[in-house]
């Protein structure tokens, strides 16, 4: 029965010339969210509204799980359009929606019409109390309720009329490329991709990088990363995934640095290498899949390590969250199932046996010292042959 979907948004932020930003920057990711439905669609951007119109057979419930990953939307309103074809036309037609939607259910409701073409016979409240009292002689089961009905019936007379009272609602947030862009920090786990749709939400696109050791690490770990790239481009839009080659660094930090030290080593390479990425490419931050006491590298001491070779902003969002609380997002996203597929990533192959907590920076730096004669060379060489890798939804 529906031919359409109005696209609620926020007006937070969408005050003056941000507004167009925002509305393009929405439609954009709209299309493509759409570019995985069955069917046509176009899209309309009218006074303030956005509509999504149906213009061949389509999948109600594919289209709406779709138009659930964008960000920006935060409800999905199915619509009827009903042709002006006169008064008690729309009259039918609304009792007919009316039944055909909520049938023998006992409802309260009100009618609320806009009139946007002037020109209609009867202003809005005309319309309202019409239409209500037609509603009221042909459906018993509804009953009248202006302060809090259970349904909003929606009349909007335009050069079509449309009908609506559903809404279903979004993932909120802001769409992406509103917000700049950043680098994401992507291993084959459960955090990382849950922290790039975080901050994806937050309108920032993102680009990724993944280091992997072969023949440490498989090509089915790498794969692994770039299918969970794949999923959190769903929201994200296409991602450039950087896969930096990290065995020959990883090979002299293992030979040359104590092995309690060897993960908060790693991961300063890592994030120094990953910002000459984002540099490169106008990322104005990193991301990680961080959270404070998960693991040894991750405790207060050793974040601050981690964080002291950075000099742009890096993003953890998920810092302050338990396992089990980005084990939800990362089902309710659909990486989990990926995440946990059991290929080595390449910082399982070189974990010491009793990595330190509290690393002590002096001593890490003096020790980073040890790679001197060999470290740039070794960086310039993993920039030098990074694969970089288009990753879109299939
Ligand atoms: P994840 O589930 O994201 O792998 P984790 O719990 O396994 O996280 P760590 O392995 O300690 O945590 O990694 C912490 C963060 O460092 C990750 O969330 C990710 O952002 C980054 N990271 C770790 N390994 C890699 C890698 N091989 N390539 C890119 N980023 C990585
Ligand atoms: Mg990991």
């Amino acid at each position: 029965m529906f031919t359409a979907f109005l696209i609620k948004y926020a007006e937070i932020g969408v005050k003056g010339k941000n507004r167009y930003l925002f509305e393009d920057a929405l439609v954009q990711q709209i299309k493509y969210a759409l570019k995985r439905c069955e069917g046509e669609f176009k899209i309309r951007k009218t006074q303030g509204r956005i509509y999504v119109d149906a213009v061949s057979e389509f999948d109600f419930d594919e289209t709406v799980e779709n138009l659930k990953t964008v960000f920006g939307i935060v409800g999905i309103c199915p619509v009827v359009y009903v042709e002006d074809e006169g008064f008690e036309h729309l009259c039918k037609t609304v009792v007919k929606y009316v039944k055909d939607l909520y049938g023998e259910q006992k409802k309260t409701f009100k009618v609320v019409a806009r009139r946007a073409r002037k020109n209609y016979p009867l202003d809005s409240m005309e319309i309202n109390r019409e239409v209500g009292g037609v509603i009221l002689d042909e459906c018993p089961n509804m009953s009248v309720d202006v302060h809090t009905p259970d349904i909003e019936l929606n009349i909007e007379i335009r050069e079509k009329i449309y009908i609506y009272s559903e809404i279903i609602p979004g993932p909120g947030g802001m769409p992406v490329g509103t917000n700049g862009k950043a680098m994401l920090l992507l291993s084959g786990g459960i955090d990382s991709p849950v922290a790039g749709y975080m901050i994806s939400k937050r309108g920032v696109k993102i680009d990724a990088v993944y280091f992997h050791a072969p023949p440490y690490t498989s090509e089915r770990a790498k794969q692994k990363v770039i299918d969970l790239a794949k999923l959190v481009s769903r929201f994200s839009g296409p991602i450039y995934l950087h896969v930096i080659n990290f065995t020959d660094i990883q090979l002299a930090i293992y030979e040359k640095c104590p092995h309690e030290e060897l993960t908060i080593i790693m991961r300063r390479y890592m994030m120094r290498i990953a910002e000459t990425i984002a540099k490169e490419t106008e990322c104005l931050g990193l991301i990680t899949g961080e959270s404070i006491g998960q693991v040894a590298s991750q405790t207060m001491h050793s974040l601050a390590a981690t964080n002291e070779v950075c000099t742009i902003p890096v993003y953890r969002p998920l810092i302050g969250m338990d396992k089990q609380e980005i084990v939800e997002i990362s089902e309710k996203i659909n990486t989990y199932e990926t995440s946990i597929l059991p290929f080595e990533d390449c910082c399982t192959i070189f974990v010491a046996k009793h990595p330190v907590t509290k690393p002590n920076l002096e001593y890490i730096r003096r020790h980073e010292k040890n790679l001197s004669d060999v470290i740039d060379d070794l960086v310039k060489t993993a920039l030098d042959t990074k694969e970089t890798i288009i990753v879109h939804q299939e």
